[in-house]
């Protein structure tokens, strides 16, 4: 009997949401700054926020705190 190894692959796993790039998966979007038309990314690590353009490309620019408020929607 020639049996072969069985290996079951195990279901692959699939991540939904594949626009979110594995670099950014600390990001979250705040959405004050966001609806402003801005990039709205705050990393969380640092808790800082994306001041560019929204869709903007390359990466993030992070600015603090104080500099998020006065980008966020009053
Ligand atoms: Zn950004």
């Amino acid at each position: 009997m020639n049996s072969q190894d069985h290996h079951a692959p195990g279901s692959p796993q699939i991540h939904e949401g594949s626009e979110t790039r594995p670099d950014l998966s600390s990001l979250h979007v705040r959405e004050d700054v966001a609806i402003t038309g801005l990039c709205g990314n705050v990393h969380l690590p640092t808790g800082r926020t994306c001041d560019v353009s929204e869709r903007h490309e390359g990466s993030c620019n992070f600015v603090g705190p104080d500099a998020a408020e006065n980008l966020a929607a009053h």
